[in-house]
């Protein structure tokens, strides 16, 4: 087991920790989707808060077990990882970095705080189009929806807007 020093080993777990992708989507770090929220260190304890994209979202057990399993192989053995429901996970934490990422895997990233309005800024990542069409609600999972671009055709997953 390290003992820790709190100030070197708080970025070196932020650096750790910023390599747990989300298992639905890995380009995307937890980090880059917002919800890695806080890492601590108490007394050689090292809580990581985390919140759900949404309440019970099946990844959410992958990450934690991601998140643990890549702490203790550098070496750190007490980790606790809360996950925190309160404030709400939101489309807006997500990362201007991560949004560019999603674009590049083919997924439009969400509308940023004008959700209401977000039929008129999806836009198609593959072509740029605005001119798109919602297929399905459900996308290959709850948090996209599946879209179709009318320029170029190409169906496309929504990362949808929270
Ligand atoms: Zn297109």
């Amino acid at each position: 087991m390290v003992s820790l020093d709190q100030q070197t080993d708080l970025t070196r777990l932020f650096d750790l920790l910023s390599s747990v992708v989300d298992p639905e989507i890995p380009v995307l770090s937890l980090q880059d989707l917002g919800v890695l929220r806080d890492i601590s260190v108490t007394d050689d304890v090292i809580e990581v808060t985390i919140t759900p994209t949404y309440a019970g979202c099946p990844a959410m057990n992958t990450m934690q077990a991601d998140i643990e399993n890549k702490l203790a192989e550098a070496g750190y053995q007490q980790v606790t990882v809360r996950q925190s429901l309160s404030p709400a996970w939101t489309t807006d934490w997500m990362s201007e970095n991560g949004r560019e990422k999603l674009r590049r895997y083919g997924i439009a990233p969400p509308a940023t705080s004008a959700c209401g309005q977000q039929k008129s800024t999806i836009e198609c990542p593959q072509c740029g189009s605005a001119e798109v069409k919602r297929i399905s609600e459900f996308g290959s999972t709850a948090c996209k929806a599946l879209y179709q671009c009318k320029d170029c055709l190409e169906p496309f997953d929504y990362f949808k807007c929270i």
